[in-house]
């Protein structure tokens, strides 16, 4: 049996996405082979990203600065902000290289079985940024699930009033699609084709 520092590290490892138990074991005993080449240097990096990492203030994004990066880059163009599920996604719009405006993060969606309700997605943030004069444009960017979907209505029916515009992602979005699965090449098809809500 392994020791007791070994079994915490197992145990820690099987709750991350996607390791189970077994996949737990087998990268606790890959980790500690490779103590120097990789144990250390990722230890230093989680304890780096436990101490500096933060969620910006404005857009919800994960970033060492708060506000962050995007936030802070005046080259970005204020006036249109994407609203996506989670950091996740908002990675998947930064990878297409196509999108120079700004973030909303949700960090959910809307779901009446998990009771995740509009107050825990910062939506009353969102409306405030969505109502400033410089806005023009709203993009949700928002997953083709059903929660997903329900979420994107909630979101344009909330911000309908505004004069500004309320576009969704394209068609070729696949029914159930995250962001964070699609290729590049789709995404960046579905952002140039949106769709006015
Ligand atoms: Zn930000």
């Amino acid at each position: 049996m392994p020791g007791q520092e070994v079994e915490r590290l197992i145990a820690l490892l099987a709750r991350l996405p996607g390791l189970g138990p077994r996949s737990a074991r087998r990268a606790a005993l890959f980790l500690l082979k490779r103590r120097e080449a990789l144990l250390q240097p990722l230890a230093a990096a989680l304890h780096e990203a436990a101490t500096q990492v933060k969620t910006c203030g404005i857009c919800g994004n994960l970033d060492s600065l708060d506000p962050c990066a995007i936030c802070a880059d005046g080259a970005r163009d204020g006036s249109i902000i994407c609203v996506v599920e989670d950091v996740a996604g908002l990675w998947a719009m930064e990878r297409t290289g196509q999108f120079k405006g700004r973030y909303h993060v949700l960090g959910g969606v809307l779901s009446m079985l998990d009771g995740v309700g509009p107050e825990d997605l910062g939506l009353d943030r969102l409306q405030e940024r969505a109502s400033q004069p410089a806005t023009r444009e709203v993009i949700l960017a928002i997953g083709a699930t059903v929660d997903g979907q329900t979420t994107a209505h909630y979101i344009a029916d909330r911000l309908a009033s505004l004069e500004i515009s309320v576009s969704g992602l394209a068609q070729g979005v696949p029914i159930g699609g995250e962001l964070d699965f699609l290729d590049d090449g789709t995404i960046g098809a579905a952002l140039r084709a949106r769709r006015l809500l």
